[in-house]
């Protein structure tokens, strides 16, 4: 049988043979992180605008293979000067579609758009393989590939010249360029092949996460506490582990060097019981009330939305704060960006306003909350002092809960999703539609996309409130728990 591909199919096949194997024949297997499906959905973002950047433009749009190869066709003949978006080619059965083809003297120069911030080594054999298909249809006369410059600041008005920063790939192209038909002629021997030997090892998330994960690790996932619930476990502490054949936590023998922490968490899992230091009770008692629990939701963008941002910083949006004014006399209160305006100065307005002068507040990883408080703190001169005096309050609930609590069903992690399950079971975040920080991020970037409908919206909102106001519970349990309660 003979095998079409693309550029993504030799992508897969530069990552790992087996994955492209697994594409073609047993398809259903993928499952993409949510990691994964953010990435595409602001790599979307990103081709939007670059095309919005090249107004005479020409967008190839078929209804299938065939027609968008003869509008490619089309367009390269009847308006040889203006800019093709997604131009379709196929060589020797290998499909691409360019980005960006921009017309320029004695030929086409090929734009590769990436959401990325630098140029990085993946980038290089994806851009030789279109250059390589292009290059059997039209003279490709320069390659660059345009990436995100985190270094602009939006002014506003939909002005997005200077988002991205094109750098000539040229020179590094012309070694890989005579390889690609050799990469072509792999891909086809694999596929005609049986599924490949390999396991799993650092090629299934670097470049990219592989989405068939799930399918190699089968046999691992059986392992209920594999080595890598040790914190910080490598070098020759793991590979003498795994010399000795070892694969679970509790089959390491008691005299194997491990640091403390690693020891303490190896001892929890083989006794099977919690550790807590009950010092920390004492600690916890001398903090007064009224006690804030707080936590903080951001998204990150690559194409900024607010006059005076940057690509991918971190964009303030909501915050969730439990008040306890006596012992178990709890208030909610939280903010929730609400509509397309900037919503930074009410967000620090309402939040000053909601902790008051006194009083510990509490946070789970403080660098993240006390940051961004800093952020706003510069970003409003006149609230500068209310916000500072706030991050002189913050009480870090991590390093706490690290130092003094380690239950064996945390499997070495020491994340409030980690955490809360043993202390309250009964708080499940796995209930929740949004149920971690990253999809917090990705409904986020949602509810501001130009496409999401109003009523995808309105649930967005309602489970994004949900999700914080149970993150600020958490806190709230877990002081408790501390404290002995
Ligand atoms: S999970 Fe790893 S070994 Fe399996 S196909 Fe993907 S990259 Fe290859």
């Amino acid at each position: 049988m003979f095998y079409g591909l693309s550029k993504s199919r030799l992508m897969a096949f530069q990552q790992c043979p087996k994955r492209l194997w697994l594409y073609v024949h047993r398809h259903e297997l993928q499952e993409f992180s949510e990691e994964t499906e953010q990435r595409f959905q602001i790599g979307f973002q990103v081709g939007d605008i670059a095309r919005s950047l090249h107004p005479d433009g020409i967008l190839i749009e078929g209804e299938n293979l065939v027609e968008t190869l003869e509008l490619t066709r089309q367009a390269l003949a009847e308006h040889p000067d203006r800019p093709l978006f997604e131009a379709t080619f196929q060589r020797d059965n290998v499909l691409v579609r360019a980005d960006v083809l921009l017309p320029e003297a004695g030929g086409y120069r090929l734009r590769e758009v990436k959401a990325s911030t630098k140029v990085k080594g993946e980038h290089y054999a994806d851009c030789a393989i279109q250059a390589w298909v292009i290059g059997g249809s039209v003279k490709v006369t320069g390659v660059e590939l345009a990436h995100v410059d985190n270094t602009f600041v939006y002014p506003g008005g939909d002005h997005y010249q200077g988002l991205f920063k094109p750098e000539a790939l040229d020179a590094d192209l012309s070694n890989l360029l005579p390889l690609v038909p050799d990469w072509v002629a792999q891909a086809r021997a694999v596929l005609a092949g049986t599924e490949p030997a390999i396991t799993h090892g650092d090629q299934c998330s670097t470049p990219y996460d592989c989405p068939f994960q799930h399918y190699c690790t089968r046999d691992q996932s059986q392992i209920e506490y594999p080595l890598h619930c040790l914190p910080y476990l490598q070098g020759e502490r793991l590979q003498g582990l795994i010399d000795l054949g070892i694969e679970d936590v509790r089959h390491i023998p008691d005299d194997y060097a491990l640091t403390e922490n690693q020891a303490r968490v190896a001892r929890v899992i083989k006794s099977g019981q919690a550790e807590l230091d009950l010092a920390i009770q004492m600690i916890m008692s001398e903090f007064p009330y009224p006690r804030y629990y707080l936590d903080f939701e951001t998204t990150q963008v690559a194409v900024p939305i607010w006059p005076g941002t940057r690509p991918y910083q971190q964009l303030l949006l909501q915050w969730s704060c439990h008040v306890e004014n006596a012992a178990y006399e709890l208030m909610h209160h939280a903010f929730l960006a609400q509509g397309f305006d900037d919503p930074r100065r009410a967000f620090a307005e309402k939040l000053i306003n909601t902790l008051g002068d006194t009083g510990p507040v509490f946070v789970y990883n403080k660098a993240f909350e006390a940051t961004r408080l800093s952020e706003l703190a510069e970003l409003f001169p006149d609230l500068k002092a209310a916000i500072e005096a706030i991050i002189m309050r913050i009480v870090d609930l991590l390093p706490l809960t690290r130092q003094y609590y380690c239950h064996p069903d945390m499997k070495g992690r020491w994340s409030i999703k980690a955490v809360l399950p043993t202390i309250a079971p009964e708080l499940a975040y796995d209930d929740l539609e949004i149920g971690d920080g990253g999809a917090a991020m990705g409904a986020w970037r949602e509810i501001y996309h130009p496409d999401t409908a109003d009523s995808r919206r309105a649930k967005l909102y309602a489970d994004l409130a949900e999700y914080c106001a149970l993150d600020t519970q958490a806190l709230v349990r877990l002081a408790a728990f501390l404290g002995g309660a």
